[in-house]
């Protein structure tokens, strides 16, 4: 069964970025272009891991970590950061918002799966989808 990525990014060349070096390495990717339309799909469950851009229109990463931090099935779900180096106090915002790690933007094409593996390594499996 194919590993599933929640991606939640409003830069559609960083979406599209993300997104083909995932599913090149055999992951499925289900993306948002905003906080709540990706809340509205961590909600429906089904994922992994869900990346998180933090610099988002509206409602900015750190409030949408929190909320689906108080989503009771997502508890184990490893959140992951895409912070950018720019923004002084991003990664401990991020931390402190209920986010299992970061990781720096712009991402590196050569290391970017290798980190986000890193996050699902440590993850519980999730129980398999009725549907799947
Ligand atoms: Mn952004």
């Amino acid at each position: 069964m194919n590993r599933t990525v929640l991606l939640i990014e409003d830069n559609e060349q960083n979406r599209y970025l993300a997104a083909f070096l995932l599913e090149r390495h055999g992951y499925r990717v289900v993306a948002a272009a905003d906080g709540p339309a990706g809340i509205a799909l961590a909600r429906a469950g089904g994922h992994d891991l869900i990346l998180l851009d933090i610099q988002l229109p509206g409602m900015d990463g750190h409030a949408v970590a929190r909320a689906l931090r108080e989503i009771a099935a997502l508890r184990a779900v490893p959140i992951v950061a895409v912070t950018s180096y720019a923004m002084v106090g991003d990664r401990e915002k991020s931390l402190a918002a209920g986010c299992t790690g970061y990781i720096e933007k712009p991402i590196n094409p050569e290391t970017f799966v290798a980190e986000i593996e890193t996050y699902l390594r440590d993850a519980v499996p999730r129980p398999p989808c009725p549907e799947s």
